[in-house]
């Protein structure tokens, strides 16, 4: 059953997982209690079209079938990294999420939303970020001839623009409170004819949360834990909803725990967890390598904060040096290319089996959120030997 059917011209109704309140989408993509919104809909059946790739395989439970690029996002692998074991404490499984086409999960949620301002004729999608987000929304854009504004802020580092204006987006450089921005940018939208998808806006939770379908049906059943890092929150909602809309469906008899980590220097979701509130306060960011997830002022961090507390999870938050840590030991003992923002799981997890959260029968599973091959420079830390063509064999020999 399509929860939204944009073809046959209906609205497509959201609803506050806080208040209950509900809206359609055209009209509102926060409510008025200032949370954020995500598609409504009755889920009584979990029926994936075989015929389709990735996220085009539970169109049932999207709004839109994707488009262009879309076609050919989500069905990302899930590896049974056995090599880490004995670092997280667990048996753990992989997501791998940076073989979508710009390489981060973002992506699910880009192919629903280009995919039904596409349909509805719109000739312009929009995105607030400086990352793979960015990336991800021009890439899909192009892909179906749409335009793209994307909104960075003044101060981006080069190397960072030239990967997002390889899909040559309509790029501006944004003055003053970038955390401002997002919500500036959903208000401007609709006068401006541009479809806004920002971090956890409805459409991008609808294509992110296909990622949890996936988890369901590769490990065939419910894991005994999920473990993400967590910067607006948009991803945890997503993977939260996921779940949900399975057990609603009567195909999985439980939500498992979602376990959300953050980089010690940016964590207000992490605290607001450890204080026992009920709401995220704002921090000022701090300089972390995991530069993905810092969001001081997450647009559904308190959604994430439920999410972590209603499923028996927790939200934790990692030091840099464990979070390089994690980051070389992905690559070295399960063959993964990861940004450091990714590793935050893995080095949550040996918090989390430290305390007895989870116990080394444990099956977990950690998305790895994005590749770390964009982030690779010319600067690396390397030890390597230099051999003769024409003595390989010696030299080779007392080389290694
Ligand atoms: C965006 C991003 C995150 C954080 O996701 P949110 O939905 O903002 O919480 C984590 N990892 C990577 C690689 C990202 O690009
Ligand atoms: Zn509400």
């Amino acid at each position: 059953m399509r929860v939204g059917a944009v073809r046959a011209g209906m609205s497509v109704e959201v609803t506050c997982y806080d208040c209950g309140d509900s809206y359609a989408l055209a009209d509102r993509k926060r409510c008025e209690c200032g949370e954020p919104l995500w598609i409504a809909g009755d889920v009584t059946a979990f029926d994936p079209d075989d015929g389709a790739y990735g996220v085009g395989r539970y169109g049932d439970l999207l709004p839109v079938d994707p488009v262009g690029v879309g076609t050919g996002t989500g069905g990302t692998p899930l590896v049974r990294t056995e090599g880490l074991d004995d670092v997280v404490g667990c048996r753990l499984h992989v997501k791998d999420e940076g073989e979508n086409p710009t390489g981060s999960f973002k992506d699910r949620g880009s192919a629903v939303g280009v995919a039904y301002a596409h349909e509805r004729g719109a000739n312009r999608v929009g995105t607030v970020s400086h990352g793979n987000m960015a990336m991800s929304m021009s890439a899909h854009a192009a892909s179906v001839g749409m335009g793209c504004v994307v909104l960075v802020p003044a101060r981006i580092p080069p190397g960072r623009l030239g990967l997002i204006a390889q899909y040559d987006p309509d790029l501006v450089q944004a003055e003053g409170d970038y955390g401002r921005l997002y919500y500036e940018a959903l208000e401007a939208g609709p006068a401006l004819g541009v479809e806004f998808v920002n971090s956890d806006t409805p459409l991008r939770v609808a294509g992110q949360k296909t990622v949890a379908f996936e988890i369901f049906e590769a490990f065939g059943g419910v894991p005994d834990g999920v473990v993400l890092p967590v910067s607006s929150g948009g991803h945890a909602s997503a993977v939260w909803k996921g779940f949900r809309e399975l057990e609603r469906a009567g195909v999985a008899d439980r939500v498992p725990p979602l376990y959300f980590v953050q980089a010690a220097a940016c964590d207000p979701i992490a605290q607001a967890y450890r204080n026992g509130d009920d709401e995220v306060t704002p921090v000022e960011p701090g300089e972390t390598i995991a530069f993905s997830i810092a969001n001081g002022s997450p647009p559904s961090g308190n959604r994430a904060l439920a999410a972590a507390r209603r499923t028996g999870g927790a939200v934790l938050s990692v030091p840099d040096d464990e979070i390089r840590e994690a980051t070389d030991r992905m690559a070295r003992q399960a063959g993964l290319c990861v940004e450091p923002a990714c590793a935050t799981p893995v080095a949550g997890l040996r918090h989390l089996s430290a305390d007895g959260a989870v116990d080394d029968e444990a099956e977990v599973v950690a998305i790895a959120t994005g590749t770390g091959f964009k982030e690779l420079g010319g600067e690396a830390d390397v030890d390597a030997a230099t051999v003769a063509v024409s003595d390989l064999e010696r030299e080779l020999g007392s080389a290694l």
